[in-house]
């Protein structure tokens, strides 16, 4: 299966589909990891906050794939802003990973109470030039994040990582990073399972229709709509299940009828309030 790529603004490639690994437990995230790559899946989203680097690296040292065909995303958690912090955690997720530099690296939330932002992304610039990582990005970040980070420092960022599915698409964020060529990854895109975005006519009629189940739909309209994407599942049948979406293609009424599923129903947690 040939997954599509997108080309970041810093020259990268990256694989459209990949596997995240939110909440996936310490102690499974080997073996979890392990059958996501079985899957054909190369390109992992993990975060320090999430506590299973460690998983990760080992799965991807055992897996004895080549370190260029894979992707690899982690994220400096909230207290590691500032200058002098930023450093000893992008080392730390190295050293858990096992890795000499990761693709992508990521300010996980702006966390604007704490007023660090900007110095961190200053210390991530640095890092991409030191070859730490190959590209760098933001995640959960406003529009008026953004616009300071374009305003204050020199890289714009790669990616923006937000919440985005049927029923929650900040289309202004979106527009935003388009126009400032930021490419849009989404989290939760399944929505988390805390909605029945499966039962919604739009999204089984279409399954039903191309003889697929919902939620290789859902999936299939994110990256239809340009956006990439890293569903989460402990399971390898769901893992093959959501990656197994190439070999169809949702017609434009059928993108309108998902796309018209929004209703601001954010189901993490508010920029602005995280911090
Ligand atoms: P998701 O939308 O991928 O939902 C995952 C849940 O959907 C699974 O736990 C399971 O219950 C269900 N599911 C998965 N595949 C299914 C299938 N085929 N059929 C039925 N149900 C299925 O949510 P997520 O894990 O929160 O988001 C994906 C990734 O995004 C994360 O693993 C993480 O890498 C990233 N993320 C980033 C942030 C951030 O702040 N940057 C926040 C949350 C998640």
């Amino acid at each position: 299966m040939t997954i599509p790529t997108i080309s970041l603004n810093s020259g990268r490639d990256i694989p459209q589909l990949g596997f995240g690994v939110f909440q996936v437990d310490p102690a499974e995230t080997e073996r979890i990891v392990s059958e996501a790559l079985e899957a054909g899946y190369r390109h992992i989203d993990t975060a320090a906050i999430y506590g299973n680097e460690e998983g990760v690296g080992r799965a991807i040292a055992k897996s004895g794939i080549p370190r260029e065909e894979l992707f690899i995303t982690t994220k400096q958690w909230i207290t590691e802003q500032s200058a002098d912090r930023s450093r000893a955690a992008i080392e730390s997720s190295l050293e858990k990973l096992g890795l000499e530099s990761v693709d992508l690296y990521l300010i996980h939330w702006p966390a604007p109470a704490h007023g660090l932002y900007v110095e961190s992304w200053r210390a991530l610039e640095q890092f991409q030039s030191e070859g730490l990582t190959a590209s760098i990005g933001v995640s959960n970040f406003l529009v008026p994040h953004l616009e300071k980070l374009l305003d204050e420092t020199d890289v714009t960022p790669a990616v923006n990582q937000i919440e985005l599915h049927p029923a929650y698409q900040q289309p202004g964020v979106v527009a935003f990073c388009r126009e400032q060529g930021i490419a849009v990854e989404a989290w939760a895109p399944l929505g988390q399972g805390k909605y029945p975005l499966f039962e919604e006519a739009a999204v089984a009629d279409a399954a039903e229709a191309h003889g697929k189940t919902p939620a290789q739909v859902v999936i299939r309209w994110h990256l239809q709509s340009g956006h990439i994407v890293f569903p989460k599942s402990n399971h390898a049948e769901r893992m093959a299940e959501n990656f197994d979406v190439v070999d169809f293609e949702l017609s434009e009424g059928e993108v309108s009828a998902i796309t018209a599923l929004e209703r601001d129903g954010r189901v993490g947690s508010h920029p602005e309030d995280f911090n």
